[in-house]
C-alpha cells in the first residue's frame, strides 16, 4: 500500500520551470510560505530539462523590456564560468547560457528566498470545493501527499493542475487541434567552428542530401546556434508532428522519433559539414522539448493580432518583442512574423486568471492566447515574466483577503516595478 499523508503551505506553486521559479521566489521575498514542487531533481523547466536553448530575446530593439526576477537571473549566470553571453540570431539578441550555471542559479535564488523545494514530486491531481481550487494531490517516493493551499499557481507549462481542476482550455490550432511540433534539443562538441561553412552553404547540403533521402524530418533546414563554449554547437532541428504533450503514448512516440532523428543527423553532420569532422554528441535533452499543449481560457485571450498592433493592455504584467513563430504543426515550414524594430507589445494579468475557477492563477507557456499568440508568448523570458506577476498576485491576494480575479492591477504593477520588473 503506498503511504499517504498530507501538508498544508500558503502558496503552492506547481512546477519549477522559468514561471514556476519566478512566481515562487517573487512571493516568497514578500514574506509568503512558498512550497515549489517540481517532478525533477533539478529547476529551469525547458531550459534545463528539455535542452531549450537560446534565451529568446527579452529586448525591443536595443531595450531590454523584461527585467526583474529575469535580469537578476542572467546577472547570478554571468558569475560561472561560460555563464552567458549575448548573441544574434534572426536580426534578434538572444542569450546563450551553460545549463549547469542556469540549474544552480535558479536552485540558489529560490533556496535564498526561503521557497521550500519539492523536488522528485509529480502532480498527479488537483483538490477543489466547488470552484475554489484548495491544494493538490502528489505522488513522490516517499507517497501520496495532500497538499492544501490557500493559492495555487500552475507553473506545469501544461495546465496539469487547471485541467485537472476542470478549467476550460484548448489544445492546438481551431482548424485541426494540432500543435506545434515537438524538438529534442542536442549538442555537439569538438567542432572547429572557424572552419564551418556559412548558413546558406550548410543548408544547401542540408537540402540536397534531404532530396536524396539520407535525412528523413520534415523541418526545412538546420537550426543551430552558437553556443558559451568555443567548440560547442547547438541543434534545434528535430521534429516531431502531430503528437499531444498531454498524452503518454504521444510523448513515448516523440521520444523514439526524436532520438531517431537526432543519431541522424549527428552522423550525417558529422560525415558532411567541414569542421565537424571530429564532433561527437556531448548531450541532449533528458526529455524531447514540448512546445504547445493546454492553453487555459482565461478572463482575457489575447489574439495575434494584438501582439503585431503593439497593444498596451492596462493591466499589462509583461512586455515582449518576440515575434509570432509558428513551427508547422504538420510537417515543413516555420511562420515568423516579426515586429519593427524597438516595437513591443504586452500581455494583460487577465491571461492569467482562468475563467470561473478561484484560488488559480496559470503562469507561463499555457496563459490565455490563441494558438498564434502562444507561438510568441511561450519563450523563456516572458514566461518568467509571468510568473513573477504571478507571484506578486498571490501575495496580495493574501494580504487583502481578495480572489485573484479582484487583485488591484494598479498595485500589482507598482509592485512588479519596485521589484524591477519593467511593466
Ligand atoms: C523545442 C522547443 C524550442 C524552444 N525554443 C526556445 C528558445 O530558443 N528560447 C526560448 O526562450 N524559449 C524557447 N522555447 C519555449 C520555452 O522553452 C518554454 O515555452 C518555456 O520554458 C515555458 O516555461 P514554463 O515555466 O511555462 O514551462 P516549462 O519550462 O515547461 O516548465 C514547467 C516545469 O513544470 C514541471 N512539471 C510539469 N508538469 C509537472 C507535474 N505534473 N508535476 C510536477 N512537475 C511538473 C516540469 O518538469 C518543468 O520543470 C522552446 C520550447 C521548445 C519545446
Amino acid at each position: 500500500m503506498e503511504p499517504t499523508f498530507s501538508s498544508s503551505t500558503d502558496l503552492i506553486v506547481a512546477g519549477g520551470g522559468p514561471a514556476g521559479v519566478a512566481a515562487a521566489v517573487a512571493a516568497a521575498r514578500l514574506g509568503v510560505q512558498v512550497t515549489l514542487v517540481e517532478r525533477y531533481g533539478f529547476l529551469g523547466g525547458m531550459a534545463t530539462a528539455g535542452f531549450v536553448f537560446p534565451f529568446m530575446t527579452h529586448f525591443a530593439g536595443d531595450r531590454p523590456i523584461i527585467g526583474g526576477i529575469w535580469g537578476e537571473m542572467l546577472d547570478r549566470l554571468a558569475a560561472y564560468p561560460h555563464g552567458f553571453k549575448a548573441s544574434t540570431h534572426f536580426g534578434l539578441r538572444h542569450f546563450c547560457f551553460d545549463v549547469e550555471g542556469l540549474k544552480q542559479t535558479w536552485l540558489q535564488m529560490c533556496l535564498d528566498a526561503g521557497v521550500r523545494l519539492q523536488l522528485h514530486t509529480l502532480i498527479s491531481d488537483a483538490m477543489t470545493d466547488g470552484d475554489t481550487v484548495t491544494g493538490i494531490v502528489t505522488h513522490s517516493k516517499s507517497g501520496r501527499e495532500e497538499m492544501t493551499a490557500r493559492l495555487v499557481i500552475d507553473a506545469t507549462g501544461d495546465g496539469d493542475v487547471a485541467a485537472r481542476a476542470g478549467a476550460a482550455y484548448e489544445l492546438g490550432r481551431p482548424a485541426d487541434g494540432l500543435m506545434q511540433p515537438m524538438s529534442l534539443h542536442f549538442r555537439l562538441a569538438g567542432v572547429e567552428m572557424a572552419r564551418m561553412p556559412s548558413r546558406e552553404e550548410i543548408n544547401a547540403l542540408y537540402a540536397r542530401d534531404k532530396s536524396a533521402g539520407l535525412i528523413h524530418n520534415p523541418r526545412e533546414n538546420l537550426l543551430w546556434f552558437d553556443t558559451t563554449y568555443p567548440d560547442q554547437v547547438h541543434f534545434n532541428t528535430t521534429r516531431i508532428v502531430k503528437v499531444d504533450g498531454t498524452n503518454r503514448d504521444d510523448l513515448t512516440a516523440a521520444e523514439i522519433e526524436g532520438r531517431r532523428q537526432m543519431h541522424e543527423l549527428v552522423g550525417w553532420i558529422v560525415a558532411t559539414i567541414p569542421g565537424f569532422e571530429r564532433a561527437y554528441l556531448l548531450m541532449s535533452g533528458t526529455q524531447v522539448g514540448v512546445r504547445e499543449t493546454r492553453r487555459v481560457i482565461g478572463e482575457y485571450v489575447v489574439t495575434e493580432a494584438e501582439l503585431l498592433a503593439e497593444t498596451k493592455f492596462p493591466d499589462a504584467i509583461a512586455c515582449s518583442a518576440y515575434p509570432v513563430d509558428i513551427h508547422n504543426p504538420a510537417g515543413t515550414g516555420t511562420v515568423m512574423k516579426h515586429l519593427p524594430f524597438g516595437a513591443y507589445y504586452t500581455i494583460p494579468y487577465r491571461a492569467l486568471v482562468p475563467q470561473r475557477l478561484e484560488g488559480l492563477l496559470v503562469a507561463g507557456r499555457p496563459i490565455s492566447t490563441t494558438h498564434e499568440a502562444h507561438s510568441a508568448t511561450r519563450i523563456q523570458a516572458v514566461a518568467n515574466a509571468t510568473g513573477q506577476a504571478a507571484g506578486t498576485a498571490a501575495y496580495l491576494a493574501l494580504q487583502h483577503g481578495v480572489a485573484f480575479r479582484k487583485v488591484d492591477t494598479e498595485e500589482l504593477r507598482a509592485g512588479l516595478r519596485a521589484q524591477g520588473a519593467i511593466v
